[in-house]
């Protein structure tokens, strides 16, 4: 590896995209001193937002000339496109490309030019977060990766950058575009997004199916979850279990088991086989090409569940939630 310094203090940053994932990375490696210019479509939402907020914003293959490296923070399905028409005739020999997540490099959507280098930061939270947690001095954890290493300094590159969006403050753990592509897909639809919404509604329906009041069905099997993840964030389940009483311990061991039993994690290793065997990226692909015939569906659904109308009655009347009300975080927008 060459001893030169990479720490990309004299290099110039295009990052593509300015949702949850650009704009944090844009400001944050703005106030670490970098050089950012913004690749947005004109005309498009973020174009404004960018510019207001004092970027040089330009077109996605005006901002990737010149580059030296660019950041692909767009929506994963409309990456393909972008990279062949904006950034593949417009990268300059030797750039790097960099991803916060593997999906189009590791199902092979992309296949990147074999002069440069191809790295990955994958912060392990939302944009908001990432935003809120380097204002204040800290950072959010993030994965790192090296697909492909034209310049021999990938890795140094990928971690400077990690630095530069204040993932260096929390914690760099080194992964693979395989690695990192798989778990994430599967924490999400299993556990996370999947997983968590789908228990919720399950617990909320069996309540108000036997008869209980629909607003203490939200309280008992949505609300508090907030409280029992936080336990499970700040000191895992010990924790939790230190702060619930004896009797929620004993139901949770004999009952926790009954309703997540074998045959849950058996369909779990079913969707992780699908994840890692590209069915679930092939099926996404169809899903995005045809215009989201059951994706709109799918979503229509959740948020047509009864859970959502009584959850937004009683939520508008918690105070600490109004907008006017003083915060300890900020929102989180997306987990993905
Ligand atoms: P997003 O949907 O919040 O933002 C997308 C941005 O891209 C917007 O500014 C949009 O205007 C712009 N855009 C859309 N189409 C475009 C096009 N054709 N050309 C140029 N710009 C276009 O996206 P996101 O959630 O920030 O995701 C970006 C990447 O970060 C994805 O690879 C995603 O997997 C990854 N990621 C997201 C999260 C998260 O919490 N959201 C976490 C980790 C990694
Ligand atoms: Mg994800």
């Amino acid at each position: 590896m060459s001893t030169q310094n990479h720490s990309l203090a004299k290099s110039r940053i295009a990052v593509l995209g300015y949702g949850s994932q650009g704009r944090a990375h844009a400001l944050n490696l703005r106030d670490s001193g970098l050089d950012v210019v913004v690749g947005v479509r004109q005309g498009g939402p973020s174009w404004q937002r960018a510019r207001d907020e004092g970027f040089k914003v330009a077109e996605p293959a005006e901002a990737v000339t010149g580059a030296d490296l660019v950041a692909v923070l767009t929506p994963d399905m409309v990456q393909p496109k972008l990279y062949e028409d904006a950034i593949k005739p417009n990268l300059k020999p030797g750039a790097a490309l960099l991803f916060a997540h593997g999906f189009n490099i590791h199902f092979g959507q992309i296949k990147p030019r074999a002069d440069v280098d191809v790295v990955m930061v994958a912060p392990k939270g939302p944009g908001a977060l990432v935003r809120s947690e380097y204002e204040r001095g800290r950072g959010v954890p993030c994965l790192f990766a090296v697909a492909q290493d034209a310049s021999g300094h990938a890795e140094v590159m990928a971690r400077a950058y990690a630095d530069g969006i204040g993932g260096g403050r929390a914690m760099l753990i080194k992964t693979d575009f395989k690695e990192e592509t798989e778990t994430d897909l599967f924490g999400e639809q299993a556990v996370l997004c999947g997983g968590a919404s789908a228990l919720v509604q399950a617990g909320f329906e069996t309540l108000v199916e036997a008869g209980y009041q629909p607003e203490i069905a939200y309280y008992e099997v949505f609300h508090e979850l907030k409280l029992i993840v936080d336990l499970f964030y700040e000191g895992g389940i010990a924790k939790m279990l230190q702060y619930i009483s004896e009797t929620a311990q004993y139901g949770d061991f004999v009952s926790g088991p009954r309703v997540i039993d074998a045959g849950v994690k058996a369909r779990m290793q079913e969707v992780l086989k699908e994840i890692q065997d590209g069915t679930f990226a092939r099926n996404w692909t169809a899903e995005y090409a045809a215009g989201l015939p059951n994706y709109k569906r799918y979503k229509q659904a959740d948020l047509d569940h009864p859970i959502e109308k009584v959850g937004a009655a009683l939520r508008a009347r918690m105070s600490w939630l109004q907008p006017d009300a003083p915060k300890a975080a900020e929102p989180l927008r997306k987990v993905g």
